[in-house]
């Protein structure tokens, strides 16, 4: 039997299986593994059959349940197994996770393996007699994200298995281990805008008609735009010009056409179709014409009840009363809100995404502390 209270060994595990996103295999072999003698049923599926590597590469998904007593309440892990790509210049071998000193390095160490080694070890301290607790675990959050977590929640709604309170380990903590959680974070959309002109030579310009000059106007409208304010919870909405293509490399030809592209991160004032909507309307008075990508909407969950559990839970721990932040981009949490409560919290992500990321040791096992008083606190309630 596996020693649950070694998290650095099981952090160790799931850092050895390479799962660069789309994850699949091997590394939902581990956590299955792992889950299974601590009472878990498990049900893996994929969903997506495109070719490999574009948009609709198949994607792997989790979802494993121990059930408490009937009418228990139920608590939610959620994560994901994917890693993004590893890059060069490591010190030691990305996917051969290695101790130096203090810290565990690997690629997934912080973001989120060791924060899911960290929920394992949590887990396999909670009596099953507490209630009903589950992981929601997807191999596509650092790709498209298109049969993810979404697929995962579709399952859930399908047999009923819908949480109370679900509990995001994306790393979260900037300096130390508790001094931040994420209770909402921003949505996001970009929208091409697009103007048809007519071709013609710079000497004729009666016999063309230039699509710059009104993209242009048509920019600078939307540039002028004050979404909001901000809220209590949220910075102010912005919107910012990303890309201008003309793509015209003669100096004498009015073009036929000229792009731009904006993006918009946006607070709960909002949504991505209230937004589409605005800027379609300027860009028609214009004489153009918008095509929105909504990427994410907003989610928050106002401090309260959830926040308390898990600010109580890192003041016990680490002495530290963490911020209530929602700052940084779109995770996960956007698709689980419409589940139940959902807040973010995990490791230090100074290292995240790049070369030898790392996790300090201790803060593996703090964490799974952590994470246990929260999942008791959660049943709890
Ligand atoms: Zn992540």
């Amino acid at each position: 039997m596996r020693d649950y209270s070694d998290v650095p060994s099981l952090a160790e595990e799931l850092i050895a299986a390479p799962s660069v996103t789309p994850a699949t295999g091997l590394v939902f072999d581990v956590l299955e593994a792992m889950l299974e003698p601590l009472g878990f049923a498990v049900h893996r599926f994929s969903r997506g059959d495109g070719p490999a590597g574009s948009d609709e590469a198949p994607v792997e998904n989790l979802f494993a349940i121990r059930r408490g007593p009937g009418g228990s309440r139920h608590f939610a892990f959620a994560g994901h197994l994917d890693v993004v790509p590893p890059g060069d210049g490591w010190a030691s071998a990305p996917f051969a996770p290695e101790r130096r000193g203090e810290l565990l390095y690997g690629r997934g160490a912080v973001d989120m393996k060791g924060s899911i080694a960290s929920m394992v070890s949590a887990v396999a301290t909670v009596p099953v007699e507490a209630g009903t607790v589950s992981f929601i675990i997807t191999g596509d959050e650092e790709g498209p994200a298109l049969h993810g977590t979404r697929a995962l929640i579709d399952h859930m709604r399908a047999t009923g298995d819908v949480p109370d309170l679900c509990l995001v380990g994306e790393p979260t903590s900037v300096n130390r281990l508790g001094d931040m959680m994420k209770i909402g974070r921003r949505g996001s959309v970009n929208i091409w805008l697009e103007v048809e002109g007519v071709q013609g030579h710079v000497a004729y310009p009666h016999l063309a008609d230039n699509p710059v000059p009104k993209l242009v106007a048509m920019l600078a409208e939307i540039d002028a735009l004050v979404l909001d304010k901000g809220t209590d919870w949220f910075q102010p909405s912005n919107i910012e010009i990303t890309e201008l293509e003309v793509g015209n490399a003669a100096h004498n030809v009015i073009p036929a056409k000229a792009k731009a592209r904006i993006s918009i991160r946006f607070n709960d004032q909002h949504s991505g179709a209230s937004l589409a909507e605005l800027i379609g309307s300027i860009a028609e008075k214009h004489g153009g014409r918008a095509l929105p990508i909504i990427s994410g909407e907003p989610f928050l969950t106002p401090p309260g009840e959830f926040s308390d559990i898990i600010a109580r839970a890192i003041e016990a721990e680490s002495g530290i009363d963490p911020e209530r932040s929602t700052s940084g981009g779109t995770s996960d949490a956007r698709f689980l809100k419409d589940l139940c409560p959902v807040i973010e919290f995990g490791l230090c992500n100074a290292t995240m995404h790049k070369r030898d990321e790392a996790v300090a040791l201790a803060d593996l096992e703090a964490l799974s502390h952590i994470y246990a008083r929260i999942v008791q606190d959660a049943l709890a309630g």
